[in-house]
């Protein structure tokens, strides 16, 4: 569904390591950014996707360097009974995190519909929208959606 309004899929081939690249797919669709007031502009957000070896790395990673941490708190005085036991679930959190991201936002640029400023907008987590976001500028609250979803 969401691959049908794909506008570019920009994807660098290489003959070292294509299995491994493969497993990220990018691309980029042409959105709207539904304004306070009702009106709209024209957004553009890039996305990676995350096949299941992928998700896998990315979460093994993030649990590895959180649970690196907690051992290093061990040997900090008093401090280790809160840091250690933090640590381990932070790690916890952030695999299971990772590992439920099957796309993520890499760049999101567009124009807001109420104050007319150009800019990037900073989007974390899964990508799944309809998306709210904020504007830099006049602090409105935009959603973010598919060009062809009001039609
Ligand atoms: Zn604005």
């Amino acid at each position: 569904m969401v691959r049908d309004r794909c506008l570019v899929i920009p994807f660098g081939l290489s003959t070292i390591n294509e299995t491994v690249r493969m497993s990220n797919e990018r691309a980029a669709y042409e959105m709207k950014l539904n304004g306070y007031s009702g009106a709209q502009a024209d957004a553009v957000v890039s996305v990676v996707s995350f096949n299941r070896a992928a998700r896998l790395k990315r979460g093994l990673v993030a649990l590895a360097a959180a649970w690196a941490i907690a051992v290093v708190c061990v040997f900090i005085p008093v401090a280790h009974f809160f840091l250690v036991p933090g640590f381990l679930a932070l790690g916890a959190y952030f695999f299971y995190s990772r590992w439920v991201t099957r796309t993520k936002v890499t760049e999101a640029n567009g124009t807001c519909p109420d104050c007319g400023s150009q800019q990037a907008f900073d989007i974390g987590g899964n990508w799944n929208p309809p998306h709210r976001v904020a504007c830099n500028e006049c602090q409105r609250s935009l959603v973010l959606e598919f060009a062809d979803s009001n039609a």
